[in-house]
Parts: C-alpha cells; sequence; structure tokens
C-alpha cells in the first residue's frame, strides 16, 4: 500500500510517514498542494492523507484536482478546520472520510484500514495483458508505467478486448458493446477508434504490437511473449 501525505506542517508530516511506516505502508510526503499533485500524477497512490490549510493551493482545490483526473484514489481530510460545513465541503468534494486534529494516530490507522477494506470490496481486479494495464474502476489505463490518455470509447474497446483476451472481436460486436443504441452499422467508427488507440498504444502504429487485424473478422488482443506476432 502506498500512501501519500500532503501536509505543510514539516514535524506533523514526519511523524505521520514514520508512523504508517511501521505500520507497512510506503509513504511519500509532499509540502504543498502543487508537489502533492505532482507526486499524485508520477505515482500510484492507493491513498492521499490531505491537510486542508495548505500555503498557496488550498486542501480542496487540491482535492477537486485530483478527483479529476484519479476519481478512484482515496482521499482522507486531516485537518484542524472542524466545522460541520468544512466537513460537508471536503465530503461533497469527494473526500472519503474527514479526520479533525488534533487526532489520535490509532484512530488515523483505524480508519486508514476502514478505508482500504471498503476499497478492496467494491474495486474491481485491474485489467492486464502483456504490459498494459486497466482498472475499470477508475478508467485509467497504462503502458508500462506510463499512463494513457483515453477518450470513453477508447477505454471502453480497449477493456472489451481486455475482457475477451485472445478471442476476435467482430466490428458488430464493438457496436453492440460499446457504442450500443448510438451504433450506426454503416459507419467507420470502429476502425477509426481502433487507429486511434493503436496511435496512442503502441510506438509504431503501422505496425500494431498490441491490437491485431483478423482480416474480414475482426480484431483481436495479439499473443503476448514468444507467441507475439512479429
Ligand atoms: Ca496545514
Amino acid at each position: 500500500m502506498r500512501l501519500l501525505v500532503i501536509e505543510d506542517e514539516e514535524d506533523l508530516a514526519k511523524a505521520i510517514a514514520k508512523g504508517l511506516s511501521r505500520q507497512g505502508y510506503s509513504v511519500d510526503a509532499a509540502g504543498n498542494g502543487e508537489e502533492g499533485l505532482k507526486l499524485a500524477d508520477e505515482n500510484e497512490y492507493d491513498m492521499v492523507i490531505l491537510d486542508l490549510n495548505l500555503p498557496g493551493l488550498d486542501g480542496l482545490a487540491v482535492l477537486q484536482r485530483m478527483r479529476a483526473t484519479r476519481p478512484g484514489i482515496l482521499v482522507l481530510i486531516l485537518t484542524a478546520r472542524g466545522s460541520p460545513g468544512d466537513r460537508v465541503a471536503g465530503l461533497d468534494l469527494g473526500a472519503d472520510d474527514y479526520l479533525v486534529k488534533p487526532f489520535h494516530f490509532d484512530e488515523l490507522c483505524a480508519r486508514l484500514r476502514a478505508l482500504l477494506r471498503r476499497d478492496m470490496r467494491v474495486r474491481e481486479p485491474i485489467l492486464r495483458w502483456d504490459d498494459l494495464a486497466l482498472d475499470p474502476a477508475t478508467h485509467s489505463a497504462w503502458r508500462g508505467k506510463r499512463r494513457l490518455v483515453l477518450t470513453r470509447r477508447e477505454f471502453a474497446i480497449l477493456e472489451y478486448l481486455m475482457r475477451h483476451p485472445g478471442e476476435v472481436v467482430s466490428q458488430e460486436e464493438f457496436l453492440e458493446h460499446v457504442w450500443g443504441e448510438e451504433a450506426d452499422p454503416f459507419s467507420n467508427v470502429v476502425r477509426v477508434h481502433i487507429n486511434s488507440l493503436r496511435q496512442k498504444l503502441d510506438d509504431d502504429a503501422q505496425h500494431p504490437r498490441y491490437i491485431g487485424t483478423v482480416i474480414g473478422t475482426g480484431y483481436r488482443l495479439e499473443p503476448t511473449g514468444e507467441a507475439r506476432a512479429t
């Protein structure tokens, strides 16, 4: 479990990081919101512990921006702002929990454990193929360590392929499962989207490594490793 602590009080940040490391978590710390957002963008955290009174970007603004790019990340607000209005604002902006300072470290740990347990129950497993990874719960996709920026349709196509590994998926099947009611069976949308997806996945879209064409039939994920078509 990897956690990010965004807290400008250095001593407190250090104490939290040290305490959580002892509990077996891997912990990074950021002293302000900008730095926190940067770290959250670069790394995959399971949870963020977020202070609200921060220099520069306010904690609620950090939460808002983080929710826009990392919808599934767990966020626990840890703040001196304890009024009901503050709590409501934080939770409405998408925080998963709210703990008011001063706090007991044991309570922080118990809340982290409860959040992670809850998260494990609702989270769908991450789909993997070769070095591609796709998280249906958060609509995130990666190739190796690189995060892929996919449109809704591109994501849905890749997800469908990854849920049917090794199977050939026809254009009709994509239209039915990805486009549904909006599908126009005479358009070339599937081909267009497969091409744009290849542009994003492959180093050389002319020689797609991941999504192969089965002429006259459809598309499939190319076998990995030794068996991979070159
Ligand atoms: Ca603070």
